[in-house]
C-alpha cells in the first residue's frame, strides 16, 4: 500500500455524484472532519487548496494535461528536506500548513502513477464521480465499488440484452 493512497481516494472521492450535480464533502464539518483524519487543521485555506487538487487530479484522470498548471501552481512552495536518522536519509515532504495536505494528496498520486501504472482510474459507470485504485491481479476492476456501480451496470446491461436479444457483448 502507497503512503497516503487513503487520503488520495478519499480526496478524489469527495465530490460524489448520485444521478445529478456532485456533491461536496470538502466543506464545512465533513471536510473538516476528512482534513483532520489526515492531521490537517481543516480551515478554509486548507479545504480550498485541498478543492483544487481534488478537482485537477481529477480532469488529470479523465485526461485532460491543461490540467497541471494549477496543480504546478499549488505546489510551487512544496519541497523534500532532508531528515538524517541512524538508519539513514529520509526525505520529507514539506509545505505551508495550509498546502501541507494538498500536496501530500498529490504525492501520493505520484506514487501511484510510478508503483502502480494505469490502476487509479474513473468508475466505468459514467454517472458515477467516484474513482478507484485497481489492486486486483489481472487489473481489470472497473466500478468504484462492485455492490453499488458494478451491480447497476451489470442489471443495465442486462436489461439492454434481454431488450434487444440479437446484441450480445
Ligand atoms: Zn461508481
Amino acid at each position: 500500500m502507497i503512503e497516503d493512497e487513503k487520503l488520495l481516494l478519499d480526496v478524489l472521492n469527495s465530490a460524489p455524484r448520485d444521478g445529478g450535480e456532485p456533491l461536496e464533502y470538502l466543506h464545512g464539518q465533513r471536510g473538516v472532519a476528512l482534513a483532520r483524519a489526515y492531521g490537517g487543521s481543516g480551515d478554509d485555506p486548507e479545504l480550498r487548496h485541498l478543492r483544487i487538487a481534488r478537482d485537477r487530479l481529477q480532469d488529470l484522470i479523465r485526461g485532460s494535461e491543461t490540467a497541471t498548471k494549477s496543480l504546478q501552481a499549488l505546489m510551487s512552495e512544496a519541497s523534500m528536506r532532508a531528515e538524517v536518522t541512524p538508519h539513514g536519509v529520509e526525505w520529507k515532504l514539506s509545505a505551508p500548513p495550509d498546502v501541507r495536505l494538498a500536496a501530500r494528496v498529490l504525492q501520493a498520486w505520484s506514487q501511484v502513477n510510478e508503483h502502480l501504472p494505469g490502476r487509479l482510474r474513473a468508475c466505468a459507470n459514467t454517472e458515477c464521480n467516484l474513482y478507484l485504485i485497481d489492486h486486483t491481479r489481472p487489473g481489470t476492476a472497473k466500478w468504484c465499488s462492485m455492490a453499488t456501480c458494478g451491480n447497476r451496470m451489470k442489471a443495465r446491461a442486462h436489461a439492454a440484452r434481454t431488450r434487444n436479444p440479437k446484441s450480445r457483448n
